[in-house]
């Protein structure tokens, strides 16, 4: 955000950052950006679409399975409830 005064009141307009894609269709997400939503190095980010413009936001840690949001103790990232669903097959 860029805040300056117009008029007397103070106004707040977002930062707006231009950039060249490469040629596989790549760009850098600004660092700012980056900052401010807490995507780090290396973070899963979910793309969509809508109305013509590209939302990319952080993903959280969720189950493998089923998308439940949380972080599980195990390398498969699975939950309890999916763990006891695939042990009653
Ligand atoms: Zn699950």
């Amino acid at each position: 955000m860029v805040k300056y005064v117009k008029d007397g009141r103070e106004v707040e307009i977002m930062t707006q950052f231009v950039r060249k894609l490469d040629h596989m269709g790549r760009i850098v997400l600004p660092a700012e950006y980056r900052k401010k939503t807490g995507i780090d190095d290396l973070a899963e980010v979910r793309i969509t679409e809508k109305d013509g413009k590209i939302i990319i936001e952080k993903l959280s840690p969720c189950c493998k399975i089923c998308g439940t949001e949380g972080i599980f103790n195990n390398e498969m990232n699975v939950c309890e409830d999916c763990i006891a669903k695939i042990k009653a097959l």
